[in-house]
């Protein structure tokens, strides 16, 4: 939803103005930010290591970003929200189904957002994008779907389960990938 408002707006369909469902949308996105930046800082804290072209950039970023425990919301929130977001490469995207964390930057998107978006496309994430970053918990995640793919291999027409099979290698190469460049925090920071 935030990407598609981002294209109206930058597109003269919407508002550029931050109030309404911008504004809520502005408030949500950062507090899903500083939860994602949380997270990564809690992970590292934890001993596990980060990969990455964006790993020394989110980690610097993570450790600038408030948390907001109990989600307390002020009344001026929104606009610092909007501020937040607009400091493009260090707002820190997890990004689930890619088993990644993104740090947006938009020069380096491979998801081809709008001009003068904030916000990447996620559904759109193509793999080699420079705002990449995966940690050991993501990599476990990786390898757990591989598995999961070559289950459902199995039990499927020849065809299909090629193409599971190859699905499944993919994702087992970038967890290699991971385990082969991921370094601690402390040799990042
Ligand atoms: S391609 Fe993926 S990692 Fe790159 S900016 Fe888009 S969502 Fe983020």
């Amino acid at each position: 939803m935030r990407t598609v408002l981002d294209a109206r707006t930058s597109s003269g369909y919407g508002s550029r103005s931050r109030g309404g469902i911008h504004g809520v949308l502005d408030v949500e996105t950062a507090l899903t930010a500083a939860d994602t930046a949380a997270h990564l800082r809690d992970r590292a804290a934890a001993g596990e290591k980060i990969s990455g072209p964006a790993a020394r950039r989110a980690l610097t970023a993570a450790a600038s970003t408030p948390r907001f425990e109990g989600r307390l919301v002020k009344r001026n929130f929104p606009q610092q929200a909007a501020a937040f977001l607009a400091r493009d490469g260090i707002v820190l995207y997890d990004n689930p189904d890619a088993f990644l964390i993104c740090a947006f930057k938009h020069a380096n998107a491979l998801c081809d957002p709008e001009p003068g978006a904030t916000a990447p496309r996620q559904y759109n994430c193509r793999a080699g994008c420079g705002n990449t970053v995966r940690t050991d918990t993501h990599a476990v995640q990786i390898r757990a779907r591989a598995e999961a793919i070559d289950r459902q291999a199995a039990h499927v027409p020849a065809k299909l389960a090629r193409r599971l099979r190859r699905n499944a290698d993919q994702l087992r190469a970038a967890a290699d990938h991971h385990a082969a460049t991921a370094q601690p925090a402390e040799a990042l920071t």
